[in-house]
This record gives structure tokens, C-alpha cells and sequence, in this order.
């Protein structure tokens, strides 16, 4: 069990997105923790997002930056997988055109690679790995995921990445379409976020 006995007051986020931030905040308050960020607790490099799937990524992140905080911290790590692509971008979901956080320049890779395949076949998913990871290396893991279709022409202007391109057939729209609050009932984010909180729930907050 993770620090049963003892329940840690703070988490630290390893994330610089606002959004996340936002929604990882409000969900940990809830808590009873006090929420900060590594910005706010330590100068230290990124580390490499060398892992294979998302939870290696998610993984080495949160334990990185608990070890360096002393606290205990939350990462994710999320992504497209695209079934016609082979499973593509993948943990390479933003850089798939190169530059580190192009979207633009992402889904104008994408939808040049899916030019020629039906619509029925553009099936794919976001998928999120979210780990709470404490100083000695105890992890509690979490994941979500969305199923949708790529569509080849954007529709809408929120969210981010690939969102005015990620169809969600039960809306009958994109992600980028529907509001935060849908979004995040909806989103791999979501409910990963949700299937963590229920395990500290149950470990650390009794
Ligand atoms: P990260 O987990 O923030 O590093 O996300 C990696 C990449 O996956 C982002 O740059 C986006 O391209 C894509 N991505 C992850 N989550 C979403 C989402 O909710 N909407 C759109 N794109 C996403």
C-alpha cells in the first residue's frame, strides 16, 4: 500500500499544460492535497520520454520528479494511436511531423497519411497513462482511453492536438467541438484521472 499511515499534504503535477492543470488540480483538491507543480518546487531538466508506451513514459516521468521533490508526484502521458497507421503516432503523437508540439504540422502529417483510406477504416483512439509515483518508488497506475475516427477536414475550435480532427461517432462531432466540462467526462484524461482518484481513494485517503 502507498503511504497508508501517513498521507502525504502535498502533490506536486509534472506538467506545464495549463488544462491539465486545471482539471488535475481541481480533482486532487478534492482530496484534501495541496496541489503544486514542479515549476514550483524544484529547478531540474526534463528527463527523456524514452519509454515504448505511454505507461513507461508516464512511469519514468512521475518517478523522476517525485524523487526530485521529495513528494509525491503525478504524470501522464497520453496520445493517438490510428488502427490504418498501425498503431501510429503513437507515444510520438507530438512530434509525429518532427518539431516537438506542432500541431498543425501533426495533423497535416495525419491526414495526409490517411488521404486514400475509407472513412470507415480511420478508426482510432486517445489513450492516457496517469501514475502517482511516491520518493521511494511505490507507483499506483492508472489509464483511459476514447475511441473515435479520423476525419480529413477539421470541425471545431477548442481543445488541442488533434481534437478538430478526432470524430466522436456517439456525439456525432469532433473533440474539439464539444466543451471542456464533455470533454473531460468523455476524454482518456478524464477518465483515467477518475480511475486513479478512485485507487487513492482507496489506499492512501482512508
Ligand atoms: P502529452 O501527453 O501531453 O505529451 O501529449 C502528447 C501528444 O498527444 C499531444 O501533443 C497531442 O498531440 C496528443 N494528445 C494527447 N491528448 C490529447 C487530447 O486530449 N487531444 C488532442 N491531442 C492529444
Amino acid at each position: 500500500m502507498v503511504g497508508h499511515e501517513n498521507a502525504p499534504k502535498a502533490v506536486v503535477l509534472a506538467t506545464r499544460n495549463k488544462g491539465k492543470i486545471r482539471e488535475f488540480t481541481a480533482a486532487f483538491e478534492e482530496l484534501g492535497f495541496e496541489v503544486r507543480t514542479v515549476d514550483d518546487v524544484v529547478d531540474v531538466e526534463e528527463p527523456e520520454e524514452v519509454g515504448t508506451t505511454f505507461m513507461e513514459n508516464a512511469e519514468l516521468k512521475a518517478l523522476y520528479y517525485a524523487e526530485a521533490c521529495g513528494l509525491p508526484c503525478v504524470a501522464d502521458d497520453s496520445g493517438l494511436e490510428v488502427d490504418a497507421l498501425g498503431g501510429a503516432p503513437g507515444v510520438l503523437s507530438a512530434r509525429f511531423a518532427g518539431e516537438h508540439g506542432n500541431d498543425a504540422a501533426n495533423n497535416a502529417r495525419l491526414v495526409k497519411e490517411l488521404a486514400d483510406v475509407p472513412e470507415e477504416a480511420r478508426t482510432a483512439r486517445y489513450q492516457c497513462a496517469l501514475v502517482w509515483a511516491i520518493p521511494n518508488g511505490q507507483c499506483i497506475r492508472a489509464t483511459g482511453t476514447c475511441e473515435g475516427l479520423i476525419q480529413l477536414t477539421p470541425m471545431g475550435k477548442g481543445g488541442f492536438g488533434y481534437d478538430p480532427y478526432f470524430y466522436i461517432p456517439k456525439l456525432k462531432t469532433t473533440m474539439a467541438n464539444i466543451s471542456m466540462e464533455q470533454k473531460q467526462t468523455i476524454s482518456h484524461r478524464g477518465k483515467a484521472l477518475r480511475t486513479l482518484v478512485e485507487q487513492l481513494r482507496h489506499t492512501i485517503i482512508k
